[in-house]
């Protein structure tokens, strides 16, 4: 279902994200590990996997990976009921995420490297260009910038509070063509799709935005970090001119599919000054 856009503006956003240079991928907690937590291998493979076929194809790819507190709790028999708890979980879980994302990027000869930031790094101005600056000298140098959120540091009133957020601000700060998030249900649907087999998946979001957060805010009671908050950060980007895509990270060659223009996920057009 395509809510009433046309084909031909789907098919030209398709197009648009296809022959982005530089793409931001958000991948949540949900895509990286199981359900006791702990940080799930053939998760994290297939992202890099899906991440190689991008670089391979010349991309450069910026990764916004949640997954600290969780990998953290399942590492750890730690409770994560307080939000200190948490921030400590975070950084068990960090060092171990990254640990793995070197591993398996190895696998492909590429490096990569860690940037822990908070919402102050992105509002103040000298914060940002330095963060621009290194971005762009480790995408010279062939490495795979990796981005979360310094939970540690990132407490109730500063913390930017989800990656979903995160990523949109990164993908234009830092320039990409194109913001990719990707999450255990594949996109925008009519209802929810974990419950209710009627749910039909909403193909491309633009000036149909406000129905479609009349749906959303009917059919959904998640609060931060569901599909609100993706819907929101890919609708920023969208409103900045760039496409985005929300698709299901366990969906087999997600991000090659994105790259040759295949129909996945939900797209969001870029908007052009028509609502
Ligand atoms: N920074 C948090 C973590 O790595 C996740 C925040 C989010 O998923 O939005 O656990």
């Amino acid at each position: 279902m395509s809510k009433g856009l046309e084909e031909a503006t789907v098919t030209e956003a398709r197009r648009l994200a296809a022959d982005a240079d530089r793409v931001v991928v958000k991948a949540g907690t949900n895509s990286l590990t199981d359900d006791d937590s702990n940080l799930d291998d053939g998760k994290l493979d297939k992202l890099v996997d899906d991440i190689e076929d991008l670089l391979s194809r010349g991309k450069d790819v910026i990764l916004v990976s949640s997954g600290a507190i969780g990998a953290g709790t399942g590492r750890i028999e730690q409770s994560s009921g307080t939000v200190e708890e948490s921030q400590a979980l975070s950084t068990v879980g960090q060092s171990h995420l990254m640990h793995r994302y070197t591993e398996s990027f190895d696998r492909y000869d590429r490096k990569v490297a860690q940037l822990l930031l908070t919402q102050h790094d992105l509002e103040n101005p000298e914060r940002f260009t330095n963060l621009r600056n290194t971005v762009e000298t480790l995408l010279d140098w062939g490495v795979v910038p990796i981005i979360n959120e310094n939970d540690a540091v990132a407490t109730a009133e500063i913390r930017i509070g989800d990656n979903d957020m995160l990523s949109s601000a990164a993908t234009m700060g830092v320039d990409a063509d194109l913001l990719v998030t990707l999450t255990d249900v594949g996109g925008v649907y009519t209802g929810n799709p974990k419950e209710d087999d009627d749910a039909e998946r909403i193909e491309a979001v633009g000036t149909n935005y406000d129905e479609v957060q009349r749906i959303i805010g009917e059919t959904t009671s998640d609060g931060f970090g569901g599909i609100q908050t993706k819907v929101e950060g890919a609708r920023d980007v969208s409103e900045h001119g760039i496409p985005a895509v929300i698709a299901k990270s366990t969906d087999p060659d997600v991000l090659e599919r994105i790259a040759t223009a295949k129909p996945v996920g939900t797209i969001f057009v870029p908007i052009n000054g028509e609502r």
